[in-house]
């Protein structure tokens, strides 16, 4: 393989996503990653990399399982392709998988092809709920600042973490509403109590759901713990949620598209509040990552008011590739492999030693502000000084991730510090190991600034 010639390729016609290419272009070409392995990559310089992000947080079950590739070539030699209009085997068992280890009464499934058309699928499906039930006036969608639900239509505009990633795309649509997000350590009440501050951004969901209007609202859209930073919400939020969408009857759209299959320690995120959503949204790691694949995942109430023979009845909302018999077999083999391989119970025997052995850490090293997450969802809060609360400057956030990247940990910290979310099959000596290069790079930087 000419790895220069790929390099300039690379650079003449690649786009790579929220990258820029002149920055490419001046470490002379991408890094071109040619093989993986558990929680390994190889690069074309035949150096070796630990993903401790699980690429975009879905590698759920290691790169490259042998038994993934021998489901999607086994289902690509029976039926590659058929579109969901009807049904595959693969399809249809996959459902009822879903149905049987999704919590409550999820239990019918609209195929997508990742994270952000499940949630763009979800919010259309709340829509046209609200209109079979002739509430049709219900149209406005609350989801919380600091929050991601993807890069499409609508996902772009939900959430949102800093306004410069919309900015190309307003105007946004009509009836969006954005609600605090609970944070116990940045509250947007300013306290440290962590159930206050769960409890203040739960009313503030019923402030603005009364304050518009129950009748005008459609969908709460939120995540059991974001993505960026991990934070925990204290425990009555999930609860007083599910209360006040009853309560109101709007429709609570959980996105456990980066949580699920067993990444908090639970197969489902909201498992550890005991609530059920309405709908629920869930892609990256159900396949890890071997081929794209997602799910909508709605209860039994939801689904049925789409049932029925009337013209105007279904669900109008079509997907060429949702439902692939070959991404669906090797999604289901994947749950298979999360079952059989206990990789949920590891995520939380992991997940606290790595939290456990953090929070030793910051004894030594005052830039760690705080820990949080759940399982192996793991969020490192930097600071300049924990007093103030300041995030680490630029200046300590470049050596930092040089540090990480000098011991080929990929990972680099970003304006509040960084999220680990290695595979979930990573062991306890790849654990120490891990461990032992983060706490050299926290060093080398300590030494230098602090
Ligand atoms: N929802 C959440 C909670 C996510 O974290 C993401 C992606 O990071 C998405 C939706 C969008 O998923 P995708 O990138 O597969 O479109």
């Amino acid at each position: 393989m000419n790895i220069d010639q790929l390099r300039k390729d690379a650079l003449e016609h690649l786009w790579t996503h929220n990258g820029s290419w002149v920055e490419m272009a001046e470490n002379g070409g991408p890094v071109i990653i040619l093989k993986a392995k558990g929680i390994r990559l190889t690069d074309s310089d035949g150096v070796e990399w630990m993903d401790v992000s699980s690429g975009y947080q879905c590698v759920t079950a290691g790169h490259a399982r042998e038994e993934l590739a021998e489901a999607a070539l086994e289902q690509m030699r029976e039926i590659a392709y058929f579109p969901n209009f009807g049904a595959t085997p693969p399809t249809i068992k996959l459902s009822k998988k879903l149905a049987q280890i999704t919590p409550g009464n999820l239990t019918r499934s609209f195929f997508v092809n990742g994270g952000s058309d499940a949630v763009e699928t979800a919010v259309k499906m709340a829509r046209a709920y609200h209109v079979r039930n002739k509430e049709g006036s219900r149209y406005r969608i609350i989801s919380r600042k600091g929050s991601y639900h993807g890069a499409l239509g609508i996902t772009t505009h939900l959430g949102g973490r800093d306004v410069n990633e919309q900015r190309d795309y307003v105007p946004s649509f009509p009836g969006l509403l954005y609600a605090p997000q609970p944070n116990a350590y940045r509250s947007s009440f300013n306290t440290e109590d962590p159930e206050l501050d769960a409890e203040l951004c739960a009313k503030a969901i019923q402030d603005l759901i009364e304050f518009h209007g129950p009748e005008t609202v459609s969908a709460v859209v939120a995540d059991p713990i974001p993505g960026a930073n991990a934070s925990v919400p204290g425990s009555c939020y999930w609860p007083m949620l599910r209360e006040i969408c009853n309560k109101y009857g709007v429709i609570l759209i959980g996105d456990e598209v980066i949580t699920a299959w067993g990444r908090t320690g639970k197969m489902f995120a909201l498992e550890h509040w005991g609530v059920v959503p309405d709908i629920m949204t869930v892609a990256k790691g159900l396949s890890s990552a071997h081929l794209p694949v997602g799910a909508v995942i709605a209860t039994k109430e939801i689904a049925s008011v789409f049932a029925g023979g009337e013209v105007s009845k279904p669900f109008i909302h079509a997907l060429t590739f949702g439902g692939h018999p070959v991404t669906n077999a090797v999604a289901l083999r994947n749950i298979k492999l999360i079952e059989d391989e206990n990789l949920v119970k590891n995520s939380e025997t992991q997940g606290s030693y790595i939290r456990k052995k953090l929070l030793e850490m910051m004894d030594k090293y005052p830039m760690i502000g705080c820990v949080q997450g759940k399982g192996l969802q793991i969020g490192i809060d930097l600071v300049i000084d924990r007093a103030s609360k300041e995030p680490i400057p630029h200046s300590v956030r470049e050596t930092l991730g040089d540090e990480l990247e000098k011991r080929r940990l990929l990972v680099r910290p970003g304006s509040f510090g960084f999220t680990l979310y290695p595979p979930l099959i990573i062991n306890r000596d790849e654990v120490n190991e891990l461990l032992e290069k983060m706490d050299e790079s926290f060093s080398a930087t300590h030494k230098l600034f602090f």
